[in-house]
This record gives structure tokens, sequence and C-alpha cells, in this order.
């Protein structure tokens, strides 16, 4: 799979290029070979685009279409998406574990879409819990995989023995209590040791990505046990699953869990949301203030609605952007370019080092009727700012 340095690196390849999104799905997999619709789609989207195109690159275009389409007449119909670039010094197709909007561009690589899919994956980590042991699991892409587990085996046998023996030789009932709370102390130490090594276990899981969730399935003292041992940035984004699914094989836990899962992020990413539309010391709201701030490098983590939509102008010379319909810049009175508004975002969040997190389903409501983007401020507030 992409991550965001490659599509970094494909948003310097040089222009001209085709880029092509390619749902491969559906097909028939008895005839083991791609069926329209696809290569039906693409060779009507080339003939639309071909008219679109320059004269002096036509050819061009014509050949790397070409490309794709023999490309594609050798795919075997497993794969779910296709993400192709086609230049004459340049060949990529990635394959996409998620459906994509079939899209056929000649010029600029476009991004978008993947930059999108990419920024809305999120990998989350799930610990099925009981009395005997923690099961670990990764779940992204909505696939989930048991990555390994850790016995919960107390040995306290020997204790047993010994307190048995004391009990035997010494009939008062006092010391009997007391032997038997010593015994149940140890049994806590135990249990304590082991949930605090469930918690390291789950703190370096989710060190990878600062949006991983973490999802505690089981009995409500040992999931209280983990949670209170786990750094508070990562308590934020712990949830609770109170559900005995301690024996269930991995395929059965996806299937359990999947919508409340599902559920739980929704409800996570509407409270991201709405720390940062109630935060106007670190946050800035809205399209023009959220991109004033982008282009002087002091946003951290730019919230993005997946409804947003619109256009920017910029100034090919200053590269000053705004969504002034004005169609001179004002500093250098060049004519400025017209752009998709969230390529215009997801482009300067990539030139300015600022993650992009795309906020989807009922999360988003809030942050549209905010203007569809906000963005949380690189440690500094608003009023040092001013
Ligand atoms: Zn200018």
């Amino acid at each position: 799979m992409l991550n965001a340095e490659d599509v970094s690196k494909f948003s310097e390849l040089d222009e001209p290029v085709l880029t092509a999104y390619l749902n491969m799905q559906p097909f028939e997999p008895a005839r083991h070979r791609l069926t329209p619709p696809i290569t039906a789609w693409l060779r009507k989207e080339s003939k639309a685009l071909l008219e679109k195109v320059s004269s002096r690159t036509r050819a061009d275009a014509r050949e790397q279409i070409a490309r794709v389409e023999q490309f594609l007449s050798k795919q075997k119909p497993r794969q779910r998406a296709l993400m192709i670039l086609a230049g004459p010094n340049v060949w990529k197709a990635v394959r996409l574990p998620f459906a994509v909007e079939n899209e056929l561009v000649w010029g600029r690589p476009a991004l978008v879409q993947i930059e999108i899919a990419l920024s809305r994956s999120t990998t989350d980590y799930i610990v099925v819990l009981d009395r005997k042991q923690a099961r670990f699991f990764r779940y992204a892409d909505d696939e989930m995989t048991e990555l390994f587990n850790q016995s919960f085996a107390i040995h306290s046998s020997h204790w047993k023995r010994k307190t048995s023996a004391h009990v035997n030789a010494e009939p008062a009932e006092t010391t009997r209590g007391s032997q038997r709370d010593a015994y149940e102390r140890r049994i806590d130490a135990q249990y304590n040791r082991l949930l605090r090594q469930v918690a390291k276990k789950c703190t370096a899981l989710c060190r990878t990505a600062n949006d991983s969730m973490l999802f505690l399935v089981g009995d409500f003292r040992l999931a209280k046990g983990i949670e209170s041992r786990l750094p508070e940035c990562l308590r934020a984004r712990t949830q609770h699953i109170p559900c005995d699914a301690a024996r269930l094989s991995s395929p059965r836990l996806h299937v359990r869990f999947k919508q409340e899962i599902a559920g739980l992020r929704q409800k996570h990413e509407a409270e991201i949301v709405s720390k940062a539309l109630d935060d106007a010391e670190h946050a800035v709201v809205g399209v023009d203030e959220t991109f004033a701030q982008l282009q002087h490098g002091r946003v951290g983590t730019v919230l993005l609605s997946d409804h947003l939509n619109g256009e920017m102008r910029e100034c090919p010379e200053c590269g000053q952007m705004n969504r002034s319909s004005d169609p001179v810049c004002s500093v250098c009175h060049r004519e400025r370019r017209s752009l998709d508004l969230r390529e215009a975002v997801l482009d300067l969040a990539r030139s300015k080092n600022a993650d992009v997190r795309v906020i989807s389903g009922e999360a988003s409501n809030r942050l549209d009727d905010a203007g569809g983007i906000a963005g949380w401020l690189r440690g500094r507030t608003q009023s040092e700012l001013r």
C-alpha cells in the first residue's frame, strides 16, 4: 500500500502524465479476465479526454492510454481498484484495497482521490480479554488480523500449598483470614503486572499512527485496569466494549464488531471536530482563515470534510491563493489560475508538512456548518499569532 511519502513523490512527476483511477470490479472470476464495464468505460472516457487535450500533446496522451489498455488486458480480476500514472518516462501502477471513482486525467498528476483515501484509511487495534489471556488484533482497511496473544497464567500453586499447610497448623480464624488476604494480594499483584504489560504492548502498537484507536473488549475491571495504565493521549482514543468474545475466531469477531467499531469511530471523529471548533485559541476554522494560516506553515493538522468543494484562485507568480473571484493577482498583476478547492488544500498541506484528516459521515456535520475545514495550530495560540 502507498503512503504519504509516495504520493508526495508522485506530485513531483514531470507533466503531462495520464492519471487513471479504475475500479476493477465487478468482474467474472470464472473467465479469469476483465470484462466490461471498466474496459468499456475506459474506451468511452479516452475518447472524450482526447477531444479536450490540446493538439500539441494529443499524440502523447493517446500513446499513454494505449499503454493503460494493454496493461488492463493482462490483469487478473482479483484486485479491487487500480491507480495508474503513465507518461513518457513514467509508469506506476498501484493496486488499491478500496473502491475508487473511475477517473481519467491528462496533465498534472491527479492525486486528490488517493490522498483523501489515504488520510481516511485508519489502523486501529483491538484487544479481546478474558481471565486467561489478551488477544491482540489489527483492524485496517476492513480487515481484521490476529497479531499475538498474551497469557494471563497466574503462578499460585506453591502459595496454595504453603497456605493450606499453615491453615492446618494454626486454626486461629484471624490468621487464616490474613493469609487468604496475602494470597489474594499476591494474585492481584500478578494481575497488575500482566495488565501493565498489556498496556505497554497497546502503547507500542498505537504509537505508529497518531490516530489509531484502541478497543478493549471484555470484562469492565480488566479493561479499566489496562486503560488506567495507558498514556493520556492514548486513553483519549480508547473505547471499552463490554462483551464476552474471547472464544470467537477472527472472522466472527470482525462480523460481531464491525458496526460497533464504525459507530465508535464516528463518535470519536465528531468529538475531534467539536474540540477544534470550540477551541478558538488553538484552532482556526473556515476556508479563508485555515488557508491563511496554512500558507504561513502554522497549521499542524487540517480537518477536512468529505463534502468540501469549491474553487480557489492562485497566482502563478507569487503563489498568493484565495477564494476571491478576482482574475488578476493584486500583488503582481498576473492572471490567476483556478484550482479545485480540495486539491488546493491537499497541495498546500503537503508542501507545508501538515497532516490531513478527512472527516466523513455524520461526524462532518458540524464541520460542514463551519465551512468544511478547520486546522490545529502548531503549538501556538491565536493570541500569539496576532
Ligand atoms: Zn501574484
